[in-house]
């Protein structure tokens, strides 16, 4: 993308403007447009993204807010950072994002929002978790870092709760060349509390009524972001065939657990993600469960093909979170998930040769045990 790219670099190097300004805004609108949300504020990652609307919710030491535990830290970390108490709900098998049916026994009187996460790509169950959240009158922030254009039900990832927060990290779907994030909503008056914390809560130059901080995103990366924005339809076209195709080559190869099965077994050591059935996978990444993972894992990587674990260990099993009192077996999907999950070879341009490699060398692992 260079030829595109570059011109736009150029073009912000000799505006001299390099913090927020008209690059900014033009993306935001771009964006707020793709995403179909009323408003979109550029921030300085996706993990400010959710520290922001934390902040516009007044989230604080005292609150529980309540997340899945299997995902990025961030999700949970950036609720601990504000002196709040995340609060795990386990995850649903089949879509590893947070399980609705768990959600209402987490909430006490003290809990003030609730974060789904659209983990790898996929939607989480908004309609199920919107209508808990809502009949405790309780904001959800979605952590669509891993979904832009994801959508359920004809509605968009970042459009379904309170507020959407986006990461722009390079890995990611829509990604920058540096730190990026965005915060969407439909409310006029959030719009405006998270634009001002993007600056220290400033109003006008001098005065602040809210404590803020610098969230700002970069012209330059506004820039770039623009100019993938107008490609992110045809990359998330790629990524979607090549999910397709994989799930094909799979079942071709007898590897595949049958449609509908969940976990792994001996007849069918893989299980692939499928496609929901009301809405659209964006497949940020194609995670497969597999038998004896570990071992599995170790012979891609001597067979060359890369192959990654998200994630490999809960996070309420997690060092950092140890003062939360949780213990192996409180949430037994997300720990098992933990250790059969692997993420293969997933990008726009990927081959059809390259995956028939990816899924040739699994089927040599199994055929060799
Ligand atoms: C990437 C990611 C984040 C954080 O985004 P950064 O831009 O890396 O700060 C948060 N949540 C999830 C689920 C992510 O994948």
């Amino acid at each position: 993308m260079k030829h595109e790219i570059l011109p736009v670099v150029e073009e912000v190097l000799a505006s001299q403007r390099f913090i927020l300004g008209p690059e900014v805004e033009a993306f935001e609108a771009e964006v707020a447009d793709y995403c179909g949300a009323k408003h979109a504020i550029g921030v300085s990652s996706g993990t400010d993204a959710l520290l922001v609307a934390l902040m516009a919710l007044g989230v604080g030491p005292g609150d529980e807010v309540v997340v899945p535990p299997f995902t990025f830290f961030a999700t949970a970390g950036t609720v601990a950072r504000l002196g709040a108490r995340p609060v795990f709900v386990d995850i649903e098998p089949d879509t590893f994002n947070i399980d609705p049916e768990r959600l209402e026994t987490a909430i006490t009187r003290r809990t003030r929002a609730v974060i789904p996460v659209h983990l790898f790509g996929r939607v989480a169950a908004m309609d199920a978790v919107n209508e808990v959240a809502c009949r405790h009158d309780l904001p959800v922030i979605e952590d669509a870092a891993q979904a832009i254009g994801a959508d359920s039900h004809g509605r968009s990832a970042g459009t379904m709760g309170a507020m959407g927060c986006f990461s722009f990290f390079p890995s990611k779907n829509l990604g920058g060349y540096g730190d990026g994030g965005l915060v969407t909503t439909h409310d006029a008056e959030m719009a405006e509390t998270v634009r001002k914390l993007r600056t220290h809560g400033l109003e006008g130059r001098y005065r602040s009524r809210l404590l803020g901080g610098n969230f700002r995103l970069d012209a330059l990366q506004a820039a770039i972001l623009r100019v993938k924005l107008r490609h992110l339809e045809e990359f998330t076209e790629g990524r979607r065939t090549a999910a397709e195709r994989y799930r094909q080559l799979f079942r071709d190869a007898g590897l595949a657990a049958e449609e509908g099965a969940v976990l792994p077994e001996d007849d069918g050591p893989v299980v692939v993600p499928e496609e929901p059935a009301d809405g659209r996978h964006v497949y940020h990444q194609f995670v497969i469960r597999a038998l004896d993972r570990d071992l599995l894992e170790r012979h891609l990587g001597e067979a060359g093909v890369a192959s990654a674990v998200y994630y490999p260990v809960s996070l309420h099993q997690q060092e950092v979170f140890a003062e939360l009192g949780y213990r192996e077996g409180d949430l037994p999907v997300s720990e098992r998930a933990a250790g059969e999950v692997l993420a293969l070879p997933m990008f726009p341009e990927i081959t059809a040769a390259q995956q028939e490699r990816v899924v040739g060398e699994v089927e040599r692992f199994y055929d060799g045990r």
